[in-house]
């Protein structure tokens, strides 16, 4: 029997948190999740008198990131949970007094650093014990606020619209990156497009080079263009961003540096000009010179990369010289370019990956390869936590980037006995790994590079 004091709710309801000054918030009623959580940014502990407190700033509206709300609440206690990415992450717990419709009770609240969430806030299981029954198929059960309603909620919180106009050059609207880059350039206030490299197209016969996209438009009014380019795109994507240079645009990452960066012989040649220290490395192109190629890298065991690989798909570890030179010559034989390098034994299957922007390392992580495997990359199963790097990694990471003059670079390192070793530089580094492990807000670093170098500031506009 069902007792009369329990209420029906929907799958979605608002609800409002007046001690977080948070009027309201759409929730997702989870009852296959136990606790409640909400998405916070910037959560930061900090001591008041000999407590342990919190403070986080809430976006309460979905697709209105410039609403933050700055919250604090003394922390109950540090949970283990597994975000919807499967990443094992440390929370913190608080209590706050939750008011759906007329009832104000005490939840506990966990706060959820950002998994790609589609809603602020899910309210579990735990939270609606002896109150409430779900019904799937409703929503706002318990009440609706409209926009209106919402928006003079909020209106002290809304800034005139005074930002940049930003271009987001990629090829995937719903990469976890894209989408990050796109929320953090609004929640700086700026204006913010999406342009799928494949639908953009330039007049080079005109005295004024124009770059247009579907339809017709002619995209000349931005102050700054972030490329998002893959492997697969970059002829294509280099050559529109010489016109978006050509035309004005700041771009976030220079055609020439991409392109330099994509050509590992030219990267790896400029890095041993420039005395930055990498794996012993060999390349050739006739069958005639393998053997001598494999003893000038210290012969077996030894590396084998092909030029054009990404996510250590084209790179293999042979353990004897024999295996080397048959593995070399079939690659040859396939005419494709390829790199042999000295074998980072010591290295046990780790590397660290550096996120570089403006010259400054703004996180750091350590990618460890599944067990029976030596690359550490995420796609081949490899695991990722954070990291402390030392001063001379650092050093590495910033002038690697620096020699390829890329504003944002993903720099991989591998520490070996001699020291730490430049793997490879990547110029459009994805977010996701790094942002979930490390729980910093690099979108935001990479907004602010464009900022600093446009020397934007809102009190000019
Ligand atoms: P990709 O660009 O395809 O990711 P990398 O050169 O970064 O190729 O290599 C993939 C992974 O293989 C690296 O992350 C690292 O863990 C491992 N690795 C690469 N080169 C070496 C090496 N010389 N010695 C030991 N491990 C290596």
């Amino acid at each position: 029997m069902i007792d009369s004091k329990i209420l029906v709710i929907g799958c979605e309801e608002w609800c409002s948190f007046k001690t977080l000054n948070i009027p309201a918030i759409k929730a997702r009623i989870d009852s296959g999740a136990k606790t409640s959580s909400i998405q916070a940014v910037n959560i930061k502990r900090f001591k008041k008198g000999r407590e342990d407190w919190v403070s986080f700033e809430i976006n309460p509206i979905k697709d209105n990131l410039s609403i933050s709300i700055q919250c604090q609440s003394p922390i109950l206690s540090t949970r283990t949970v597994k975000s919807s990415t499967g990443v094992s992450e440390k929370r913190y717990v608080i209590k706050a007094p939750i008011t759906i419709g007329d009832f104000t009770y005490e939840i506990e609240l966990t706060l959820a650093n950002r998994d790609g969430m589609d809603f602020k806030m899910l309210l579990g299981r735990e939270a609606m014990i002896n109150r409430y029954l779900v019904n799937p198929s409703k929503q706002y059960l318990m009440g609706e606020i409209s926009e209106n309603e919402i928006e003079s909620m909020y209106s002290y919180l809304i800034h005139a619209k005074s930002g940049l106009k930003i271009g987001l050059l990629a090829s995937d609207k719903n990469l976890y990156s894209n989408k990050r880059l796109m929320e953090a350039g609004r929640a700086r206030g700026h204006e913010m497009h999406f342009y799928n490299i494949q639908q953009c197209y330039m007049s080079l016969d005109t005295n004024t080079p124009e770059v247009r996209y579907r339809g017709g438009k002619v995209l000349d009014d931005l102050d700054a263009i972030i490329p998002r380019i893959r492997p697969s795109m970059t002829f294509y994507g280099c050559a529109l961003l010489r016109q978006f240079i050509a035309t004005g645009t700041y771009c976030l990452n220079s055609d020439t540096s991409i392109s330099e960066s994509r050509d590992k012989l030219f990267s790896t040649q400029l890095f041993s000009a420039n005395n930055i220290h990498i794996p012993i490395t060999g390349f050739a192109k006739s069958p005639l010179d393998t053997k001598d190629m494999i003893s000038m890298v210290g012969g077996a065991p030894l590396v084998i990369k092909l030029l054009q690989s990404a996510q250590g798909k084209g790179v293999v570890l042979a353990e004897t010289d024999k295996a080397a030179e048959s593995v070399i010559n079939a690659f040859k034989s396939l005419q494709a370019n390829i790199l042999v390098q000295e074998f980072v034994k010591e290295a046990a299957g780790k590397d660290l990956r550096c996120f570089v922007v403006n010259g400054k390392v703004v996180a750091a992580i350590e990618r460890t390869a599944s067990k029976g495997e030596f690359r550490s990359n995420i796609h081949m199963g490899g695991s990722a936590k954070k990291v402390k790097i030392t001063a001379e990694e650092r050093r590495l990471a910033i002038k690697a980037s620096r020699i390829l003059n890329l504003a944002v670079a993903g720099v991989d390192i591998i520490r070996s006995n001699k020291g730490p070793l430049l793997l490879e530089v990547n110029s459009s580094p994805g977010l996701e790994g790094i942002e979930t492990t490390t729980g910093k807000d690099i979108a935001n670093e990479m907004i602010i590079a464009i900022e600093k170098k446009l020397k934007y500031s809102k009190e000019y506009k």
